[in-house]
């Protein structure tokens, strides 16, 4: 496959185009940024280490039945994607309070949820990224009331999927983000599953290892990252 066209650059990958005109090229970057933009940086190998931990967890999501958008890792930093049209949410999932759950409402950070909490956000970086209800998406026009029901679901899903998965892999998954769209009127999970868009706490030392080391300057950030991708490939070890 031919890399094509430059389309767009984000925070964390650029996408092009290729020969076929439903492939995306999506190129994971080392650029990190935090607070909506307000902190940045580079993490060593970061592009590599998410592209590689993305190829393993969607391959586990297809096994257990989530559609996603992989199609193969190309090399070591670019996956091969399905083009969707995408919607303009975040589709946050949390089974563990932290972050800004503990500032909004106030729980302690590291309290165990009693049943997963779904939040859905606008992904609009001028807002910042907005916390939104379903009537502000229905509002907006971004969702209808079955495509919401059926986002919803999907989250609920990938977590029941990736938290037994990464548990074997001695990691806890506090809480995560995802992006979906639609190929052909279904809707399928986009963008990325990585220590940039999930909590991942230590099972033992609930020792950070994700972006939060970044965002708290806490050091040890692409160690934390290595780490996270080193257990992805030795379950149980
Ligand atoms: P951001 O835009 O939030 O800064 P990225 O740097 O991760 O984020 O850029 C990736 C962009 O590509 C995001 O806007 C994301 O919604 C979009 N995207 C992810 N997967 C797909 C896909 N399969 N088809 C089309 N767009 C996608
Ligand atoms: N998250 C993300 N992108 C965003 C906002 C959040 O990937 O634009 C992830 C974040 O890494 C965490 C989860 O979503 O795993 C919940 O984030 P939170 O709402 O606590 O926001 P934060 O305080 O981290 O910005």
């Amino acid at each position: 496959m031919q890399k094509g066209e430059f389309l767009y650059e984000g925070k964390a990958k650029r996408i092009y185009a290729t020969e076929e005109p439903n492939v995306f090229w999506m190129e994971f970057k080392d650029d990190a940024t935090a607070g909506n933009g307000q902190k940045r940086g580079t993490i060593g190998d970061k592009g590599r280490i998410n592209a590689e931990i993305t190829q393993r967890v969607f391959e586990h999501l297809e096994r257990g039945g989530v559609r996603t958008h992989l199609l193969r890792q190309e090399s070591p930093t670019v996956l091969l994607v399905k083009k969707l049209e995408m919607f303009r949410l975040e589709i946050v999932v949390r089974n563990i309070a932290a972050g800004s759950l503990v500032k909004r409402i106030g729980l302690e950070e590291g309290r165990e949820m009693p049943e997963p909490i779904v939040e859905i956000y606008l992904k609009d970086d001028e807002l910042g990224d907005p916390l939104v209800n379903d009537d502000h998406v229905k509002a907006l026009g971004l969702a209808t009331e079955v495509e919401l029901a059926a986002l919803k679901a999907a989250a609920r899903k990938v977590n029941d999927l990736l938290r037994p998965y990464f548990l074997d892999r001695g990691l806890l998954l506090v809480d995560f983000k995802l992006e979906f769209g639609k190929e052909d009127g279904q809707i399928v999970l986009g963008d990325e599953v990585t220590p940039d868009t999930c909590r991942f706490w230590d099972e033992k030392t609930r020792e950070k290892l994700d972006k939060d080391r970044f965002r708290q300057d806490l050091g040890g950030v692409e160690e934390a990252y290595q780490e996270v991708l080193r257990r992805v490939d030795e379950p149980h070890a």
